[in-house]
């Protein structure tokens, strides 16, 4: 409707610009697949519509997948399929592979460890990888204070340990969330995620002593209002409906991942942070999706000088392996008693290898900077296009972690249809993107922060040509 070529043309011409010159790629290692976009067969090909055939008689049909293509080999900024066709990367496996699929210190750091050991318990003899992964995380995180942490499996299970510690250290019960909020999928966290279908329809009942507090959505606000006054807002609920007496901990994404990127106004975190301090409540920041350089710092609480009490991360973490962590002030980490913490498999030594190369490769390629050059980039391209098409409704994000509300012309109504629309024309010409929201209206893009600047282009060129399409 109403798209002109000239203006995807244009698009072109804006993300070119944010590039003059930087000329972006790899100091440490080269990525051992060609980083070009490569389309052979329809998408899905021949082969995968086979594997397919045999994944729906063989997998449970509740774990989806966004593009039934399957992948046979992944590095840098680009996924190649079984038929040879290679695809740009603007999902990272949903925020994981930031340092780029099969990034080689994770690569080189996973075979050394394997061939060593692959399994002990650390609750059974412990050994050094987990010890060098929690010295890293206390170096890394916000704050100067002496600092713990544990490590488990995955994102949902840190938030579920996070959680415990704070009741454990405060001996109260109450925990915080917000609208919109994306804590994870088991029963505590399904309790604690926003949206009901599909993660909670049918699951129920979920945990108690849950409350759910208003979030600062800017775009969605009714009327103008700063990040405090916001904060204020959510407080007074907390404090009419929980009493600040019993909240353990107030549980926060500093931007939602699944949610849709929705950023609080400047100003919401720290005075929540503030109250939580003021009356003895545990500040959590959920880092699982914004964490390890992904919004342009480590840490996406950084934006705004905000330290945490406890901060919980994995995704990002191990370049691919499953690695979570809650780190936080000794205090608060060790009231918990021996025995309280722990399980299996958390803090494989595996994990934790590919974890020390990811970091490594994090510091040594300085991903953080290279995650503001992506967004810069990322948020030129869409909001030229967003100029001449009104179905674009925000553009916002940080870092290479950017989306796009897609509305209904002339309103703020969300419009699902068109944001599946894009994303299928984009997976049709080889551009993985991923959706997100509460009403599925977003387009979220996550490139690796290793994305070469041509595939980078290239990507943004394709999105910018689907939207004026949509
Ligand atoms: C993905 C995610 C989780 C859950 O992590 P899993 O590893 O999938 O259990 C929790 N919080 C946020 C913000 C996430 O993005």
């Amino acid at each position: 409707m109403g798209w002109k070529p000239c203006r995807a043309r244009s698009a072109r011409t804006v993300v070119s610009a944010a590039f003059a010159g930087s000329g972006y790629s790899l100091r440490m290692s080269q990525p051992p697949v060609a980083q070009e976009r490569r389309i052979v067969t329809s998408v899905p090909g021949p082969k995968s519509v086979e594997l397919e055939r045999r994944r729906r008689a063989a997998v449970a049909s509740g774990v989806g997948s966004v593009l039934p293509v399957f992948i046979a080999r992944a590095a840098g900024g680009v996924v190649v399929d079984v038929d040879g066709n290679s695809l740009i990367d603007f999902g990272s496996g949903i925020a994981v592979t930031s340092v780029g699929n099969s990034a080689q210190p994770v690569v080189r750091n996973v075979r050394e460890q394997v061939g060593a050991f692959t399994h002990t318990c650390f609750m059974v003899t412990p050994y050094e990888g987990y010890v060098a992964v929690c010295e890293e995380l206390a170096a890394l995180t916000p704050g100067e204070h002496e600092k713990r942490s544990a490590l488990f499996n995955s994102g949902a299970e840190a938030v579920e340990n996070a959680v415990k510690i704070a009741r454990a250290a405060t001996g109260r019960g109450a925990v915080v969330v917000f609208d919109h909020a994306y804590h994870g999928r088991t029963n505590l966290t399904m309790a604690m995620t926003a949206k009901n279908a599909p993660y909670k329809q049918g699951f129920g009942p979920f945990a108690g002593e849950v409350y759910r507090a208003p979030l600062s959505y800017p775009y969605r606000e009714p009327a103008e209002i700063s990040g405090k006054e916001a904060a204020e807002r959510a407080v007074a609920l907390i404090e009419s409906q929980v009493g600040a007496e019993n909240v353990a901990c107030v549980v926060i994404e500093p931007i939602q991942g699944e949610g849709g990127f929705i950023e609080p106004a400047p100003g919401f975190l720290p005075r929540l942070a503030e109250w939580c301090r003021e009356q003895g409540a545990v500040f959590v920041a959920d880092e699982i999706q914004t964490g390890f350089c992904r919004t342009g710092d480590w840490f996406a609480v950084e934006h705004e000088a905000v330290v945490p009490d406890l901060v919980v991360t994995a995704k990002g973490i191990a370049g691919g392996l499953p690695l979570a962590a809650v780190t936080g002030r000794a205090e608060i980490m060790d009231a918990v008693g021996a025995g309280g913490l722990g399980g299996t498999y958390g803090g494989n030594p595996v994990a934790c290898a590919a974890a020390l190369g990811a970091m490594e490769l994090m510091r040594g390629e300085r991903l953080a900077e290279r995650a503001r050059g992506i967004g810069a980039a990322m948020r030129a391209a869409l909001e030229e296009t967003q100029r001449s098409n009104p179905v674009l409704g925000d553009v916002r994000g940080r870092g290479a972690m950017i989306a796009v509300e897609l509305v209904k012309p002339g309103g703020k109504e969300p419009d699902a249809a068109t944001a599946k629309r894009i994303a299928a024309d984009c997976h049709q010409r080889g551009l993985l993107v991923l959706t997100a929201g509460t009403y599925g209206n977003v387009l979220r893009f996550l490139p690796p922060l290793v994305m070469p600047d041509h595939l980078l282009r290239e990507g943004l060129a394709i999105l910018a040509d689907a939207c004026m399409r949509a």
